[in-house]
């Protein structure tokens, strides 16, 4: 089982990850549960990670280069963390994964979904998740969320950026490709209703 979780930053996904890790983790005492996110996951990945998000620059990154930048990591970590593992039978919960490239690159970018997919198709090859949690927290609570600590590039983006990301998450879940595996979940409730919630929806 390959589960992600995905929303805009500040909505809870961090947080409910983890915790969904030690659920399955009690669970399935013999399984291995992998706890990864994008991007990063793996050393080259981490790398791509800082190039893309952590690092001040003299120059704008072109918004094309950070959408293969982002297809370069996923392309190195399904291959080294996330098909290894599934393979044997084990779970990824994965915080974040292509989908966050069509909501930030495709809306937030206006690159365009068409665009972001042919980016991504190489480095996926098809290998998309069985389940898509997505955590459904208003802009506004995400952004007063992040207001409390020091952000990357992308929690720092204001809050039209982080509006059309919303927006694009909610036409995303209406693609065919993903309405059968989509599960949204009510984000602006307390930490603990949201994994109640998140436990009885996948239904692991
Ligand atoms: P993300 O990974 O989606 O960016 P986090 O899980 O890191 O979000 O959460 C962002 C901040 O909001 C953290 O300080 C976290 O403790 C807090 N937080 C997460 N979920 C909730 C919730 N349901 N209610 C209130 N605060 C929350």
């Amino acid at each position: 089982m390959y589960i992600v979780f995905e929303g805009i930053v500040g909505c809870g996904k961090s947080t409910q990850t983890k915790l969904y890790k030690k659920y399955l983790s009690s669970k399935y005492p013999d399984k291995e549960i992998v706890l990864t996110k994008e991007p990063g996951g793996t050393e080259i990945a981490n790398m791509i990670r800082k190039i893309v998000q952590g690092t001040n620059f003299n120059e704008d990154m072109e918004y094309i280069c950070e959408a293969y930048l982002y297809a370069a990591s996923r392309a190195q970590s399904l291959r080294k963390v996330v098909k290894p593992t599934i393979e044997v039978g084990n779970y990824v919960i994965s915080d974040r994964n292509f989908i966050t490239s069509l909501a930030n690159q495709a809306f937030g970018r206006n690159l365009g979904v068409e665009k972001v997919l042919e980016i991504n198709k190489e480095a996926i090859e098809g290998f998309t998740p069985d389940k898509i949690i997505f955590i459904d927290t208003p802009v506004e609570v995400c952004i007063s969320r992040l207001n409390d600590h020091d952000g990357d590039k992308f929690e720092k983006l204001g809050i039209d950026f982080h509006t059309k990301v919303y927006e694009g998450y909610k036409q995303l879940s209406k693609l065919p490709m993903f309405k059968n595996k989509w599960i949204t979940i009510d984000g602006s409730k307390s930490i603990e209703q949201i994994q109640n919630e998140v436990i009885s929806k996948l239904g692991l």
